[in-house]
């Protein structure tokens, strides 16, 4: 109670800090997220590198109509976050071509955009861009659950296929355990162990299952090895407190001590400065991996919005609450389809969120879903194959990627045919993979395309002689997170 008590009226300072600088200086905290290799770290780089430098951004209304005057990097506000390292990023896209490496933990850039406002003043806008691992979003409604709870929760999927494959050996030890016998740190070691072997087999990319937490697991960063990662579910007898020394209340009290060292600073350091959110879905992947993964992702997709709505209802005073009113839903490296598909694949990632849309929207955010590229690293071809004309995406695999026999040596270009999304997004979710695949081919060599990855473009000039990232869509992620600030 104290704590949660301390941690308001730190909040509220912050709050007020935060609006005193908006009068005067307009801020906005753009929170970009997702599960690991979801695409942040391109995103980011790209988007950045598309206000400093003057991307191709026709939807991105204040810079196609030419009131943008300016946008540079400033020093980010918090002393304590990571910068984005967006120099080396970029360097890495474009000097060598190679895609950088990617987000691990939260890290914080800040871009000033000095702007005419429609009444032809000048402006000034902070941009504050926020990345951080979709797990830990996955974490925050861990704050409504007991370690009861969250234990039962995580055995039920764990015993469903195809996650009760990769848990063999976890569960194999966890029969083993009694609850009710005294805390035994080899026990927990153990558990702990085989436990975040089968959250990282799910998130293997044959699986792509995506709802995974707790996030450090996965992702440690300096909490590796500490008692607050050391814990794991325990199958509990029902009704009986757990007696004091037992095996039960040492797992409870890390699951615990993880709430309060990991999930609530997130909550209370990060998420709840958050104005506008967007959330990077690896769709393909998902659908590549089947309908499992894609029941999954749903199921995930569904917690990220409840986590918005969580902190609302639950956690905090009225004026203290995430004051998020945008949230983007984008699914990334739509440049791996024909543009016929994009649209398709923006139907299909509404589908999986439909339920959770309504919450955010109830929940009192704007929500809307896009298939993007923030990179586009193919272009558009027609290939013949008989009498047949084939829509083709065009890239170079990176060097060393394989597909059957073949190895491909980062030059020679591929022509691949993705085949077409469905158009009813329910064909995918009941088990209908073959409702899409397609194939690559070089000297007209048949080859699965499914895990192929092409490395980034050459940069292209713009109609005003700027030589620019392509992309799909990025202006129109852009218009909607940030374009109504251009007043
Ligand atoms: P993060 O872990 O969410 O930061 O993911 P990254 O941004 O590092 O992206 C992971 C990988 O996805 C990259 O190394 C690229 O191979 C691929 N990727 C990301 N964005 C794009 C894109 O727009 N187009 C293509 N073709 N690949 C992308």
């Amino acid at each position: 109670m104290v704590d949660e008590l301390i941690e308001q009226i730190r909040l509220a300072t912050k709050a007020i800090t935060d609006f005193g600088i908006h009068l005067f200086d307009p801020t906005i905290r753009l929170g970009v997220t997702g599960l690991s290799h979801a695409g942040k770290t391109v995103f980011i780089s790209a988007l950045i590198h598309g206000l400093v430098r003057g991307g191709r951004f026709p939807i991105f209304e204040a810079l196609a109509g030419g009131r943008i005057a300016r946008a540079y990097l400033a020093p980010q506000p918090d002393d304590a976050v990571s910068r984005f390292d967006y120099e080396n990023h970029i360097a890495a896209m474009v000097n060598k071509r190679d895609w950088p490496s990617s987000t691990r933990q939260i890290s914080e850039l800040r871009v000033v955009i000095e702007f005419q406002s429609l009444s032809g003043h000048q402006r000034k806008l902070t941009l504050d861009v926020v990345d951080y691992p979709g797990e830990w979003l996955l974490d925050l409604p861990l704050l409504t659950k007991t370690y009861e709870t969250w234990a039962s929760e995580t055995l039920r999927l764990s015993r469903e296929r195809p996650r009760s494959d990769l848990a063999k050996s976890w569960h194999l030890h966890l029969a083993k355990l009694d609850p009710l016998a005294p805390g035994d740190e080899q026990q927990a070691l153990t558990a702990a162990r085989l436990f975040t072997e089968y959250l990282r087999a799910c998130r293997d990319q044959n699986y792509a299952l995506s709802l995974l937490p707790p996030g450090r697991f996965l992702m440690p960063g300096d909490l590796a090895n500490t008692p607050a990662l050391t814990f794991a579910p325990l199958d509990l007898p029902t009704e009986v407190p757990p007696p004091a020394g037992s095996l039960w209340a040492m797992m409870r009290r890390r699951y615990e001590s993880y709430r309060a060292v990991v999930v609530r600073p997130f909550f209370r350091d990060h998420f709840a400065r958050l104005d506008r959110q967007i959330v990077l879905v690896d769709t393909l992947a998902a659908i590549n991996a089947g309908p499992e993964a894609l029941g999954d992702l749903e199921h995930a997709l569904n917690e990220v919005l409840t986590a918005f709505e969580v902190g609302r209802r639950t956690l905090f005073s009225a004026l203290l609450r995430p004051r998020i009113d945008r949230i983007l839903l984008a699914a990334t490296k739509a440049d791996h389809l024909h543009h016929t598909s994009h649209d398709r694949l923006e139907n299909i990632l509404r589908r999986l969120a439909q339920r959770a849309i309504s919450k955010a929207e109830v929940a009192g955010a704007q929500v809307d879903v896009v298939a993007l590229s923030a990179v586009r690293a193919t272009r558009e071809a027609t290939a013949r194959r008989g009498r047949q004309q084939l829509p083709c995406v065009v890239g170079v695999p990176l060097p060393g990627e394989a597909v059957v026999g073949e190895i491909f040596d980062g030059v020679t270009e591929v022509a691949i045919f993705p085949g077409d999304l469905p158009d009813d997004p329910n064909d995918l979710l009941l088990g209908d993979i073959n409702a899409f695949r397609g194939l690559a081919t070089t000297s007209l060599q048949n080859v699965d395309f499914r895990f192929l990855r092409v490395r980034p473009p050459a940069l292209e000039l713009t109609e005003n002689g700027v030589p620019a990232l392509p992309h799909i869509r990025l202006d129109r992620a852009l218009q909607f997170l940030i374009g109504d600030k251009f007043v």
